[in-house]
């Protein structure tokens, strides 16, 4: 099978729309759901089948080809973030059954590792009746030492979540990934399902070697470039280049700025890098005036193909 483009009549002209998908697996507890159910994702998959053009080379997207609408067919292009295990376990198996490519952001300090940190976070802090316990076992480990008492005495899961991931997202991996050790062991926290995790190494190398993926790249340590220093920015966008080229050879490869954070700088720095180019989580369709280096994404949604279809003004 080579990397195909598909082509499927539709009833009416619409722009350029790049969907950017995390994870197929049942719902996860916590503040972030990046997940589409098995079931969702291949109804989804089966109506873009039927009725859009999806593109296997992503970086059409950014050459507006005005061939296209004139030609009335829905374009889209299926993208993934981060590179969990379950996009080559579960979502590539179903793509495989409609012929659909995709195109599979790795964000490569994650790549091996036993879970994402976010993830541990979520698995800490959703579970309510241990509200006090994850409150004074943080505390115990100087980790909300910004926060008022009275201020914690009352905080929702959700905001004690954002208030330990503005503390931790500040930390190197290791840093960060002891500290949620410890938590999960002071708080009696059950390990992540291990579904959850990163592709490792040879599960890259086979995602990749597939015909109808294109690996991209999600930053190393998956910063918020938007916000980071020049310094840090400049490293982190490289090093991702070069963990990528370790890993499957060396290739031109698109970008997506983590947590859709970008920033002049930035922008810069991605194109400077040697990105063909780069993607936001500004979530509407492509439009002719948008540039190359900031290209939007829709946020996708855990619903079947009826309701995919509505939203996305497709035929049934
Ligand atoms: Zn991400």
């Amino acid at each position: 099978m080579t990397k195909t483009i598909r082509r499927v009549e539709s009833a009416a002209a619409a722009p350029a729309r790049v969907l950017a998908f995390h994870r197929v697996a049942p719902p996860t507890a916590g503040r972030r759901n990046l997940t589409v159910t098995a079931d969702s994702f291949s109804e989804q998959m089966q109506v873009l089948f039927r009725t859009a053009f999806v593109d296997a080379q992503i970086d059409a997207i950014a050459s507006h080809d005005r061939r296209l609408h004139r030609r009335g067919r829905h374009h889209f292009a299926i993208t993934f973030d981060d590179g969990y295990v379950d996009n080559l376990t579960t979502a590539l198996p179903i793509l495989e059954q409609n012929d659909l490519p995709v195109t599979v952001f790795i964000s490569t300090a994650f790549i091996g590792k036993p879970y994402f940190w976010w993830d541990r976070l979520d698995e800490l802090t959703s579970n309510a009746d241990q509200r006090s316990t994850l409150v004074n076992a943080a505390c115990s480990l100087q980790l909300l030492a910004e926060q008022q008492e009275d201020e914690l005495a009352v905080a929702t899961p959700d905001q004690i979540n954002r208030a330990l991931e503005r503390r931790l997202e500040r930390l190197v991996l290791e840093e960060r990934n002891d500290l949620l050790d410890e938590l999960s062991q002071l708080t009696g926290c059950k390990p992540l399902d291990s579904s959850a995790r990163p592709l490792n190494e040879s599960e890259l190398v086979r995602l990749a070697s597939h015909p109808l993926v294109t690996i991209g790249c999600h930053g190393h340590r998956h910063l918020k470039l938007g916000q980071s220093d020049r310094a840090d920015a400049a490293k982190d966008i490289l090093h991702s280049k070069q963990a990528l080229a370790a890993v499957l050879g060396p290739r031109q490869h698109t970008f997506a700025y983590p947590h859709g954070s970008h920033d002049k700088t930035s922008v810069s720095l991605v194109k400077e890098a040697g990105f063909s180019l780069a993607f936001t989580t500004d979530s509407r369709p492509v439009s002719i005036l948008d540039s190359k280096w900031r290209l939007p994404r829709i946020a996708t949604a855990d619903i079947g193909g009826e309701e995919f279809a509505r939203r996305r003004r497709l035929p049934i």
